[in-house]
């Protein structure tokens, strides 16, 4: 799932939470769940099959880091956009809850900052067994559309986004 989707929802249930360490717990445990939902990103283009592991699909659909130009000005393009809806959250709502908004993104990132990261997962993996074991479980829970379903795998990001936005500036 896109960066931007995982930052803008983590933001909002660090908000909703109103605790650090419950904000970061409760982001990193909904990235798992957002991550079940059709999504489309960078891995759609290279999906042979759709559909999630945890629905006994068992594709092994992705093949991880072998990121091409077009992966890294989709990364670029997502790190802009959710950079910029971040800071216009910052912008518009008080200090007090910016601390609550940082704290629920960065929980919400986490697994990809771990798990998904094109510079370092692979060899966090090869070092640490319990990583490569965390690998498995992120994969589980994950469902990558297909290119031609990126209607789908829009909808429901851009769905979260506004139901968060929404949240948040009410
Ligand atoms: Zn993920």
């Amino acid at each position: 799932m896109l960066f931007t989707t995982h930052t803008i929802v983590g933001a909002a249930i660090g908000v909703a939470t109103k605790n650090p360490a419950l904000g970061f717990a409760a982001g990193f445990l909904t990235h798992h769940i957002m991550d079940s939902l059709p999504h489309f990103d960078q891995g759609s283009y290279r999906a042979i099959k759709s559909g999630p592991n945890y629905l006994n699909t068992k594709i092994d659909n992705v093949p991880e880091f072998s990121y091409i130009k077009r992966d890294w000005i989709m990364l670029l393009i997502d790190f802009a956009l959710g950079g910029t809806l971040f800071l216009s959250l910052l912008a518009l709502l008080p200090i007090d809850v910016w601390f609550y908004l940082i704290i629920g993104a960065l929980g919400c990132l986490m697994p990809d900052i771990i798990d998904s990261s094109p510079l370092w997962s692979k060899k966090l993996r090869t070092k640490y067994k319990l990583i490569t074991k965390y690998h498995k479980f992120h994969k589980f829970f994950h469902w990558t559309v297909k290119k031609n379903q990126a209607f789908l795998g829009a909808t429901t990001q851009i769905s979260l986004i506004i139901i968060s936005l929404a949240y948040l500036l009410k």
